[in-house]
């Protein structure tokens, strides 16, 4: 890499587009964002850690710059917020040449370009050898809209947006060096944050709680059972699966542990009423995103997983989790 770090902020810095709300931007020691009356200020960070999260050999630069975006979004998403600023710490590889920052920055640009989000500020440094990316992003809300993971009620629907397990068969296929489509690699390496479906479920107060899809429905939706102190039915032939997710599973039965712990599939996992249902199906239509009713809320604190047969399905393993050493989904 020929380029220094402050030659290197100058070129971001010129890329940067204005925003209403950010009073300082790149340039100062910290930035500086406005916050109108009755709204607060949500803020997330990720880590994207190469060989963790990532391998140079199987995603592009310009990709990774984009699901970095898009991953970190759809935190905000998952809150019922408007994504607003974007903060870049980025450790770059010593070999990494002009060229490859220049792709990786392109894709950053592209990211922030599709939510609508200015960079706000973040930090350069040489890594020597791992490239490493922490994204911090903030967006505001409506002090009443914040939808929470802690709101869910005996009796609410469950709901998912999108199809599940894609990227987490892609992972599989990856590992394996065979079997990959283009459909599944773009599921995988561009993921959409659900940005707008989330502010509309908060906007118009129809979601009683809300998360994304990180980790996997088993361990994800455990956490807002836990935080409402419920539990959840799910009707598993419910659960919207891709018609590739299907054809794969036709061939081998044992995939169908991916939809539930596949992870990375950034859908939105929500609670609602069940008098909420027209409006919901309307939203799903005139937001040409596919909605899916796959359980219900209940009062006993545990996740069961029904099958049409009446009986219940048991999972073989878990959700991933970093620090298990038992099950390892990274990429390594
Ligand atoms: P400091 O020494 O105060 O941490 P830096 O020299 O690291 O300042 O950064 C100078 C300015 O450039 C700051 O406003 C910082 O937010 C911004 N900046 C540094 N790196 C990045 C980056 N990768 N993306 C966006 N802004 C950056
Ligand atoms: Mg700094």
């Amino acid at each position: 890499m020929r380029v220094g770090e402050f030659e290197l902020i100058d070129k971001i810095r010129r890329r940067v587009k204005n925003s209403d709300e950010l009073r300082l931007g790149i340039g100062d020691d910290c930035s500086s964002i406005a916050v109108p009356l009755d709204h607060e200020l949500v803020t997330s960070t990720d880590l994207l850690l190469e060989g963790v999260h990532f391998r140079l050999d199987w995603t592009d630069l310009f990709s990774l710059g984009m699901k970095s975006i898009a991953v970190n979004i759809s935190d905000l998403a998952a809150m019922g917020a408007r994504p607003l600023s974007v903060h870049l710490a980025v450790g770059l590889p010593l070999n990494f040449s002009d060229q490859q920052v220049d792709q990786f920055l392109d894709g950053i640009f592209a990211g922030l370009d599709r939510y609508n989000v200015v960079l706000a500020g973040g930090d350069t440094c040489k890594s020597s050898d791992h490239l490493v990316i922490s994204i911090t992003v903030q967006g505001l809300c409506h002090k009443d809209r914040l939808i929470k993971r802690d709101g869910a009620k005996v009796g609410n629907d469950l709901w998912v947006s999108g199809t599940l397990g894609d990227s987490g068969l892609a992972l599989r296929f990856l590992q394996q060096k065979q079997g990959l489509t283009e459909f599944l690699d773009q599921r995988h390496h561009r993921p959409e944050a659900r940005i707008e479906l989330g502010s509309s479920l908060g906007g118009l107060s129809l979601a009683t709680a809300m998360l994304d899809l990180s980790d996997g429905i088993d361990g994800d939706l455990r956490h807002l059972l836990k935080a409402s102190e419920v539990g959840a039915r799910i009707e598993l032939e419910r659960l919207p699966l891709s018609h590739e997710f299907r054809t794969e599973l036709q061939k081998d039965a044992a995939l169908f542990e991916l939809v539930l712990c596949g992870g990375e599939d950034y859908e939105l996992l929500f609670t609602a009423e069940p008098d909420k249902r027209s409006r919901i199906e309307s939203l799903s239509a005139d937001m040409n995103i596919s909605l899916q009713r796959i359980g219900e809320i209940i009062a006993e604190p545990a996740l069961h997983y029904c099958e049409a047969t009446g009986l219940n399905y048991q999972l073989q393993s878990g959700a991933f989790d970093h620090f298990s050493s038992t099950r390892d989904r990274s990429c390594e």
